[in-house]
């Protein structure tokens, strides 16, 4: 287990550390080195070093580190498994699909490598333009800044390691500090693939401190977050002038319609509501349904949420492991209570032992609810009538967020007016909002975020054009 920091391709330990804990049993498993001040000023000059280093290699040779990188992942695959469970509480089934998709999001980075490239500009379309001929290419931006959260420590660190190693970046990276383990090990794969002393630096402690450093330094280009809306407008406020992608929440939607099917919706929204707790960007959240499918489809729901085993995320039986901390199942019971306080009624679950939630449908919300308002990010979901497939749309797209959201319906008009009047980055249709393929272009509108994801606009995001006009001599 690597509990050091990485600087400039040295592993280095600090004076201050911090435990890491299993997230079910609460036993400690690592103790971190906590970067300094000067251990981030550090990690950014050996970045900015290595910037020019990375620039430099041809886009062969990026491609062939990242697929290096795919060999390498899988051949530890079931040790990284197991350390996602640990560290993040996710039960080892889902953490063995997270790996798979971290090795998909390397080996669509290593493709993309080789697609890096620019167009020519036709000048002369211009009166001042004759005799020029245009083109523009792509640059790489210098140091990148990755903050990662702690629900996909694997594959969310490779959503931005990947695509600014395709561009030719330099990279700190600073994983959430409840699950600083598995970035660690994805930089120790990286440098034995072959990248460059100093392409990738770790940097592990608070967001407030060190996170704070690294945002705020002149020498980054680029800020890459993902995390909550909160912490992105404070990254922004002290970011200045630096480019920034943020990935933030969705209080994710699900209309279902007369002519959906049923028992496809029920265990997808099973699925897509409970797994790692709920805390999922793109989390099945406010489920709306019509009068003629509401009854059954709530019977449904209520089923397949029974039938998910909860416990212990090492064990291969289990569905559903704990929270991530204990005051964040107790933030999720108080908000349950305070629905139920309201009016709400909870059809099954309802229930905390220390950090672990029982998945929970509630009824008889209303908008004015914390669990309908805010993202929950917790196994909690809310099903909801709606007068017609019209009306669900309405309610639907009133929220500040805006990732993804999905609608059930085999009718090509409701498909059509749910893309037209959802105000979303992503509509899925006959899924729920969790649909992701890692190449997708990914993100979200209003205050879901900035940018998009998704290796080739990762890429775009992460390197600056470059215009070229060349005057002919004669
Ligand atoms: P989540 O609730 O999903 O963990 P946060 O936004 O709290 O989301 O955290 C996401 C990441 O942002 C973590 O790595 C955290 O350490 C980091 N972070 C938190 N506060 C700041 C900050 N002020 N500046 C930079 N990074 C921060």
């Amino acid at each position: 287990m690597q509990e050091g920091l990485l600087i400039g391709g040295r592993w280095e330990q600090a004076e201050r550390r911090f435990p890491v804990n299993n997230k079910y049993s609460g036993e400690t498993i690592a103790e971190v080195s906590e970067a300094s001040l000067d251990d981030v000023g550090a990690a950014l000059s050996a970045a900015e070093l290595a910037a020019p280093v990375m620039a430099k290699l041809t886009c062969f040779e990026r491609s062939q580190i990242l697929l290096k990188t795919v060999e390498l992942l899988r051949s530890r695959k079931e040790e990284i498994e197991k350390l996602i469970s640990l560290e993040s509480g996710k039960a080892v089934k889902f953490s063995r699909v997270e790996v798979d998709r971290a090795c998909d999001t390397f080996t669509y980075a290593a493709e993309e490598a080789k697609r890096v490239h620019g167009e020519t500009v036709p000048l002369d379309a211009s009166a001042s333009g004759r005799g020029y001929f245009g083109f523009w290419v792509r640059r790489p931006l210098g140091v990148v800044v990755a903050i990662t959260p702690f629900n996909f420590p694997l594959n969310l660190v490779a959503h931005k390691l990947a695509p600014a190693i395709a561009a030719g970046n330099a990279t700190v990276l600073k994983p959430a500090e409840l699950t600083p383990l598995t970035g660690a090990l994805l930089c120790e794969l990286l440098i034995e693939a072959g990248l460059p002393d100093g392409a990738i630096n770790l940097i592990q402690g608070p967001g407030e401190t060190v996170g704070d450093a690294l945002v705020r330094d002149r020498r980054v280009a680029k800020i890459t977050f993902t995390g909550s809306p909160d912490t992105a407008r404070i990254i922004t406020s002290h970011a200045g002038l630096k480019r920034v992608t943020l990935e933030l929440g969705n209080t994710g939607p699900v209309i279902v319609s007369e002519d959906a099917d049923l028992d496809l919706v029920a265990s997808k929204c099973a699925l897509g509501a409970f797994y790692n707790s709920g805390q999922v960007c793109v989390s099945v959240q406010r489920i709306y349904a019509v009068p003629s499918v509401i009854e059954e489809l709530t019977e449904r729901f209520v089923e397949k949420t029974k039938q998910l085993v909860v416990g212990d995320p090492l064990d291969d039986a289990t569905d559903v492991g704990p929270m991530i901390q204990q005051q964040e199942a107790e933030r999720i019971e108080q908000w349950v209570c305070e629905a139920k306080q309201s009016g709400a009624k909870a059809l099954t679950g309802d229930r905390r032992e220390g950090s672990v939630y029982w998945p929970t449908i509630l009824r008889d919300v209303n908008a004015s609810m914390k669990v309908m308002r805010n993202e929950v990010f917790a196994p909690v979901a809310s099903i909801l009538p709606c007068d017609n497939f019209d009306e669900a749309l309405t309610q639907a797209d009133q929220t500040d967020y805006g990732l993804q959201a999905s609608v059930f319906t085999r009718d090509i008009d409701r498909m059509l007016n749910a893309i037209e009047r959802l105000n979303f980055g992503g509509i899925i249709v006959n899924d729920t909002p969790n649909f992701r393929a890692d190449h997708m272009p990914y993100g979200g509108n209003r205050i879901s975020g900035i940018g998009r994801e998704g290796l080739r606009y990762a890429i775009e995001e992460m390197t600056n054009i470059q215009m070229v006009a060349i005057r002919r001599g004669s």
